[in-house]
């Protein structure tokens, strides 16, 4: 009988998949295989590249180029993959259960990401699924498909765009590229004089990106617009979105003929199914070092963790956790339960102190930002501006492609 612990991973994206090659390689024995029975639960068969779906629409990227399969880099690893969706956890007897099975764990760690809660506002999201809906959206691999054949249509018989991301939301840096990329194009066809762009926003002010003060965030990202030819709004709150116009709380209306508009993000079912679990918003409570702050077998990163945000704002913002501080806090916990197996002391990463790297594209341009910390108070943070930021882009996706899909994260 194999009596090794079995560490069991929920989601296969930047928090799940570092998880689950971080411990195998942390737990590698010559040969043998790891010293832990690691299995990832995954309801998809492929890595999405998500920082490359601003591009989907556009047709500077295709659902091939931005995938790959996760099966060969994981197993070659020594890590499981079992293809299934979590229903909930079962901390009593621990338990990951799915429709038809319950897989023990010993430790669990949980990188399920977002639910995208397009309910939030009436008529927001893609008309998918039986919902009613007005607005596109790129915040997985189908809707940014889907939001292409809208942006054909859109060329074909163009108008007043509408681009931003509603209260609550906090994914603030998808909004930004999709909007520059779009201007972008927008004058690449030579439709500039009948496409006016306005980008709506709950920030308080531009480049605020739902971490507050950063450098020349605000300055920059003022000068994109004005360049770029983008209206701005900010401290926007949206009551509801109708077909063709998006109606804001003091009744005005912008409208549209093509609309993408980012919502608040939840925490999946799996979460909000298992009590003690989340919180009210189905995000994960956890200790600096990524462990739930009630249960010790239990670790989170990514999206899944509830990180409050830096200050109050007038419209609520939440606070991005991008691929970079993901993959940093997977890191920290697969390290931490290392260590839970080994007898080992833990090592913290308090979210605030996480360093900031990031690239906002803006088409053939953008800004490259990096800072010591993404929260304040911070020694310096610097923004780059120029075309070297697009090809920054798109060079490390090319990067982060050929090395995952190989299984090194
Ligand atoms: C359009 C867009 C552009 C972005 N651009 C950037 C960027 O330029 N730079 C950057 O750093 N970040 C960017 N981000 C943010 C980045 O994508 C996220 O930080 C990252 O995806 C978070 O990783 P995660 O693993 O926490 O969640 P996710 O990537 O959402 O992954 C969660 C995974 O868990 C799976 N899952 C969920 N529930 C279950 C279940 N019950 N059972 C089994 N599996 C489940 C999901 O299918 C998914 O594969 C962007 C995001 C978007 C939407």
């Amino acid at each position: 009988m194999d009596r090794r612990p079995r560490i069991v991973v929920v989601g296969s994206s930047f928090a799940g998949f570092t998880a689950a090659l971080k411990l195998a390689e942390s737990l590698r024995t010559g040969g043998q295989g790891p010293e832990a029975q690691i299995t990832v639960i995954s309801n998809t068969e492929v890595f999405t590249f998500m920082p490359s779906l601003i591009w989907l629409p556009f047709r500077v990227r295709t659902r091939e180029q931005v995938t790959f399969p996760l099966r060969l880099p994981l197993e070659r690893h020594g890590v499981a993959l079992l293809i299934d969706t979590a229903e909930r956890i079962d901390r009593g007897t621990r338990e990951v259960v799915t429709s038809d099975r319950r897989i023990p764990y010993d430790y669990l760690v949980i990188g399920t990401g977002p639910k995208v809660h397009f309910d939030a506002v009436d008529g927001l999201g893609p008309d998918r699924n039986g919902k009613k809906g007005y607005t596109h959206s790129i915040c997985n691999l189908d809707h940014a498909e889907d939001t292409r054949k809208a942006w054909d249509d859109f060329l074909r018989d163009p108008g007043p765009v509408v681009i931003g991301a509603v209260q609550g939301a906090s994914c603030f840096g998808a909004a930004y590229e999709f909007v520059l990329n779009l201007a972008y194009q927008v004058k690449k066809h030579g439709l500039k004089d009948r496409v006016p762009i306005t980008y709506i926003t709950a920030e308080p002010y531009l480049g605020h990106f739902g971490i507050g003060n950063f450098g020349s965030a605000r300055k920059l990202t003022e000068l994109f617009f004005e360049k770029m030819g983008v209206a701005w709004r900010i401290n926007q709150v949206v009551d509801h979105v109708e077909q063709g116009n998006v109606v804001l709380a003091d009744g005005e209306r912008l409208p549209f003929k093509f609309a993408m508009l980012i919502p608040p993000f939840r925490g999946v079912d799996a979460i909000t199914r298992s009590p003690g679990l989340g919180n009210a918003a189905g995000f994960i409570e956890v200790e600096d070092t990524y462990r739930h702050r009630q249960d010790e077998r239990v670790y989170a990163a990514g999206v899944a963790v509830a990180v409050p945000p830096p200050g109050k704002t007038p419209v609520p913002c939440g606070v991005p956790k991008t691929g970079y501080l993901t993959e940093e806090m997977a890191k920290v916990a697969a390290h931490n339960i290392v260590a839970d197996i080994r007898g080992e002391d833990h090592v913290k990463l308090p979210f605030a102190s996480i360093d900031a790297k990031c690239i906002l594209d803006a088409g053939n341009t953008g800004v490259i930002m990096t800072a010591d910390h993404i929260l304040e108070p911070r020694s310096h943070a610097w923004l780059i501006p120029g075309p070297e930021a697009h090809w920054a882009k798109l060079a490390f996706e090319k990067y982060f492609m050929a090395t995952h899909k190989r299984g090194y994260v």
